[in-house]
This record gives structure tokens, sequence and C-alpha cells, in this order.
């Protein structure tokens, strides 16, 4: 059978109904290139089962995020990437495919747009009037720009948080410290195997029994725990053994954490990463069972959310009190303090977001969340690039490290891939080697390389990765405009923009980008040029908001920075 036919039949394209959806493997084409054909296996991908949290209503992680607006949409970009031409641009407004332009080949093939709505409206209850008349589509940070890769692609991430806090706090690693934590979801789930891949022990509370099942299957979770006197006893007696280990409590944190004080339970460091971004679909009330709680969203959605703001407020005194009492406490990116604001926790924002705290310093030098999956899907192209970056970075020790520990720990998720932070200069040099690799028949296929939306130039996000920025320019979104412009410039493969993201609509603007190496010398061109200018926007927003870091980088590195003034006292170099 032709594959075009065989692909439309495998994904029943124009069934009406959801299904489980598996990205193609292998190095036969179905679409008219390489790069058309990376976009439909990455669509695929996110709505894997295995990496997708609720595939079945194309909701691939953080609450609402999705990855096509319906079943009928999907279907329908499916069917244009299938017969885009290579110098055709289809256009993606909120999930629906809308167009597609005739632009030039070394244009993006795809361009997407979604959830933005225009400031004075951006705001959940407009989004959702929206969304009920079908309009708009919450795409999170790589759930709708088609480069999620699983837990994975937040576990490096998160395993630095956790290091950067061990060596800022103790001095060392988290040995012997035990930190609590909720939410074991698309991205929460990468907390338990960070925590011990940094030495130390998670407890983890999650009131989805299915979150915890399938982070214990994945081997993400070490045990869980009965009830609460369990959970702590396994966790002091771990700690105390100074033996990493991560548990699962399956209950509300907003009954935990107050009973963790009565039982005189101060965690060593209290965080969060619940969808509280989104209190009608990603935060559970306390006071009401879980099954109760997903029937009273849809039969009264007003109560509900009046209900998860109010236990907001009650989760973030909690964490406020635990901070008195010694624990280190930060906020994991998903707007908890400013929903506890609206219900009078004034005092929320004293504890800090994790990126001022422990993340900003590397932004500064360009670092951010490189990440790359083999459209080939075979598990080995994996490793010929984890040992081709070994070889190409032979001082990079902590790299070396988590390339090693990724390699032994990681259950790949749907299409095999990798994520690895990396700083402006490293990620063209990796961009190239990828190419490199696929041209000369190392790898079986071509490889994507993309990265998060939370990256050092592409967001603006004044409760997560702009928060308290040294010149107060936490708000301006014109950066992440920049960003998004400049990897359209430079021959992205697909570009986004989004609203929302981590922290909801309203409170962060982003961009993402893909690109694919495919060994050809035209896209030796764009990965480099992209993946050159997209961190150098990050070093570019840092320096001018007075970062002593992104302006040695951009001295040392050529990232070229006007001056301002004739007398130079701006941060410029020519
Ligand atoms: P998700 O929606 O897949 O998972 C959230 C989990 O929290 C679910 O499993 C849910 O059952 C659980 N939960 C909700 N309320 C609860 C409660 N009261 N008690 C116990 N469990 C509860 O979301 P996700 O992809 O894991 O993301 C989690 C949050 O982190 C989101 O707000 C997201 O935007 C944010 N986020 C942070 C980062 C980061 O780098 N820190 C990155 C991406 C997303």
């Amino acid at each position: 059978m032709d594959p075009r036919e065989k692909l439309l039949k495998d994904l029943q394209i124009g069934c009406g109904k959801a299904r489980p959806v598996k990205a193609p493997k292998g190095s036969q084409l179905h679409c008219k290139g390489w790069y058309q054909e990376a976009a439909l296996r990455m669509l695929c991908n996110n709505l894997d089962p295995d990496n997708g949290e609720n595939p079945d209503a194309l909701i691939v992680y953080g609450g609402l995020g999705k990855a096509a607006r319906n079943w009928d949409c999907f279907d329908a970009i499916v069917r244009t990437l299938l017969d885009l031409e290579n110098d055709e641009t289809l256009l993606v407004q909120s999930g629906k495919p809308v167009g597609v332009l005739k632009t030039h080949t070394s244009a993006p093939r795809v361009l997407i747009a979604n959830a933005n709505i225009v400031p004075h409206w951006a705001n959940w209850d407009y989004f959702h009037e929206l969304d009920k008349k079908g309009l708009i589509m919450y795409g999170q940070m790589t759930a709708g720009s088609w480069i999620y890769i699983g837990t994975q692609g937040i576990l490096q991430g998160t395993y630095e948080t956790f290091a950067a806090l061990g060596q800022k706090h103790y001095g060392a690693d988290l040995t012997g410290k035990i930190v609590v934590t909720a939410g074991l979801g698309g991205m929460g789930g990468a907390q338990p195997l960070s925590v011990t891949m940094a030495n130390g022990v998670a407890l983890c509370i999650e009131i989805d029994p299915s979150r915890i099942a399938k982070r214990l299957e994945k081997r993400y979770l070490d045990v869980a725990a009965g009830d609460l006197d369990q959970a702590i006893a396994m966790a002091r007696q771990a700690a105390d053994q100074r033996r990493p280990l991560s548990i699962g409590l399956c209950a509300n944190v907003g009954d935990i954490l107050p009973a963790m004080m009565d039982k005189k339970f101060i965690p060593d460091v209290i965080t969060d990463q619940t969808s509280a971004h989104d209190e009608l679909n990603g935060y559970f009330p306390r006071g009401i069972s879980f099954e109760d709680a997903l029937k009273l969203r849809k039969s009264d959605p007003d109560t509900y959310k009046e209900m998860a703001l109010n236990s907001m407020a009650e989760h973030v005194r909690a964490i406020l009190a635990m901070k008195d009492k010694g624990a280190v406490a930060f906020d994991y990116g998903n707007n908890l303090r400013a929903q506890a604001m609206k219900k009078g926790v004034d005092n929320a924002m004293d504890y800090p977001g994790f990126v001022p705290a422990y993340i900003r310093e590397l932004f500064c030098r360009g670092e951010g969340p490189f990440r790359w999956a083999a459209l080939s899907g075979d598990p080995e192209d994996i490793k010929v690039t984890d040992e081709a970056l070994i070889q190409l970075f032979p001082k990079k020790t902590k790299m070396i490290n988590w390339l090693k520990m990724a390699e032994e720990k990681i259950e790949h998720m749907g299409l095999p891939s990798r994520i690895c932070w990396l700083g402006y200069g490293e990620r063209e040099k990796a961009g190239k080697l990828f190419n490199d690799l696929v041209r000369e028949g190392k790898v079986k296929a071509p490889i994507v390389i993309g990265r998060d939306h939370l990256d050092c130039g592409s967001v603006a996000s004044p409760f997560r990765e702009t928060e308290a920025m040294k010149d107060g320019s936490d708000a301006v979104a014109d950066w992440a405009l920049l960003n998004c412009m400049t990897n359209v410039a430079s021959g992205a493969t697909w570009v986004s923009f989004h609203d929302g993201g981590g922290v909801g609509i309203g409170y962060a603007l982003h961009a993402g980008q893909v690109t694919v190496a495919d060994g050809t010398d035209e896209a030796e061109n764009r990965v480099t040029t992209v993946l050159r200018n997209d961190p150098g926007t990050g070093i570019i927003r840092h320096a001018d908001a007075g970062y002593e870091t992104a302006i040695d980088v951009a001295n040392d590195k050529g990232v070229k920075l006007p001056m301002i003034n004739m007398y130079g006292a701006h941060s410029g170099n020519v």
C-alpha cells in the first residue's frame, strides 16, 4: 500500500472520534519532505498515550495543554502536512489549521499561534468563553507547539533546580534532606526522580491514583505510601540512612500540609507542582473527594473555582508557615502564589520563584533546555547522539554525568528523545554535530531539535522566568516577540507563539522553535543559524537588563550589543 494511504489508515484519519495515536517511525517518508514529516511525527508523538496525559481529549500536559483543537482539526493538520509542498507554510491558529501560504524553501513549514488574546481580555474567563465557542485552544508551552517529549523534557531542568538548591542551601547535594511537593502530572512527575538523582528524599502528594501508578510504572517514583504516617516514617528513615527515596502519597495537598504541621513534621524543602495556574481544570480543592470534584467541575464551575482558589490560599499559608519554621520554600512555576493573593494572602510572594532563586544565572549564559528526538523511533539513535555529545564536550562533566544517568534511568516515552541544558555557542555546535550524524548515516533518520518555551530569551512571565529582573522589565513582552521573529528569520522548521503556558492566561507570553537536522547543507545552515540566534536573544535580553554575566558572555562570544550613548555607558560592545 502507498505509505501515505497506509498512514491515513493507521491514524484513522476521518473516523471522527478519539483514538490512540502513535508517531510513524523509520526512514520512510510520508510527506513531501522531512520538515513536514517531522512536524507530523512530533504532533502524533505529543498524543502518544505513553507521552500525553489525556490524549483522548488531545491533552498533552499542564492542565488543559492541547496539541490540536479537536479531532477534526488533528485530521486536517495531518492531511495538510502530507500534501504540503517544500515552499509552502501551514498556518495553525490555536490548534486549527487555517491556511497554506506559498512562501519559500528556507521559510518555516509551520507557523503556530496559540491562546493569544488581546491583553485587556487576556484572562481565564474570557478564554473559557472563546473555548466554548470553539475559537481557541490552550497550547501550554510544548503541547501546542509539538515538541513535548514526556516527563523527561522537564527532568534535567528539575534536577538542575534541586541540585542548585542543594548547593546554595546545604553546600552539597540533597543527601539526608526531605523535599515535600505535590503534583505528579506531566511535568510534576519529574520531581521524585530529580530529587533522588540529587540524592535526596521526595515525598510527593498526588490526588489522582492513576498518576501515581504511571510514575511508579515508568520508574520516576520508587514507592507509594498507604497514609501520611507511613509516608513520614519512610521519609525520615531514608533521610536518616542518607538513602535516596521517592514516596508517593495519594491525597489532597490541601489536607496534607496542615496535617504535617499538626504532627510537627517540617520538611527541609517545600514546593508544589499541581496545576494551580488553572483553578478549574488543574487544581483540586480540599474538602471534596477526587471523583466528586471531577463532577463539580462540570456541573458548577463557578463554585469549583471559588473552592479551588480558597484551597490555594490555605495551601500557600501552610507553605509560608513551614518556611517560618525553617523549611526552604520556593514556587515551582505554577502561579500558586498569585492565585493565593486573589484570596487575600498578601505575603504570598515572601517565598521566591525558582528562576530568580536558582536558574537566572544559567539564563545569563544562554543556557536552556535544548532537546532532541530521533525520528527513526530507534533508541539506538539517541545513544549515538549521547555518545557524540560526550565526545564533543569532554570537559562538561555535569553534562556527561547527566547523559550517563539518563541513559541508565530514563525509559523513553513515545519517540526516543533526550534533553540536556546547553549554553550559547554549545547549542549551535550540537546542532551541527547532529546534522553530521544524519548526513553520515550514523543515525537512521533525521533528528528534530527544539526546546521548552521556558528558556533564556523566549518568554515574558513576571511570576516565573522573568520574575524580579534586575531592571524591573519583568512584564515587558517585546523580548518574547523578538525571539519568535528571530526564529522565523533564522529558518526554524516550525515556530510558535503562545499566551499562558505554565502560569495561565494573561500571565505569560512565549515563543517556541523546532528545527530539523536532515543531513543536508541547507539543514546545517538553518540549524546553526537558529541555534546561535535563539539563545542569542537570551544573552541580549539579560545583558540589556544589566546582568554582568550576560554582558561578559556577549563580549567573550561576539554577541553584538549596540552602544546606547557615545560614552558606552550601556552594555554595548559595538
Ligand atoms: P498536570 O496537569 O499534568 O498535573 C498536575 C497534577 O496535580 C495532576 O496530576 C493533579 O491530579 C495534581 N493535583 C492537582 N490538585 C491537587 C491537589 N490539590 N492535591 C494533590 N494533587 C493535585 O500538570 P504538569 O504538566 O505536571 O504541570 C504542573 C504545574 O507546573 C503546572 O501549573 C505547570 O504549568 C507548571 N509547570 C512548571 C514547570 C517548571 O519548570 N517548573 C514547567 C512546566 C509546567
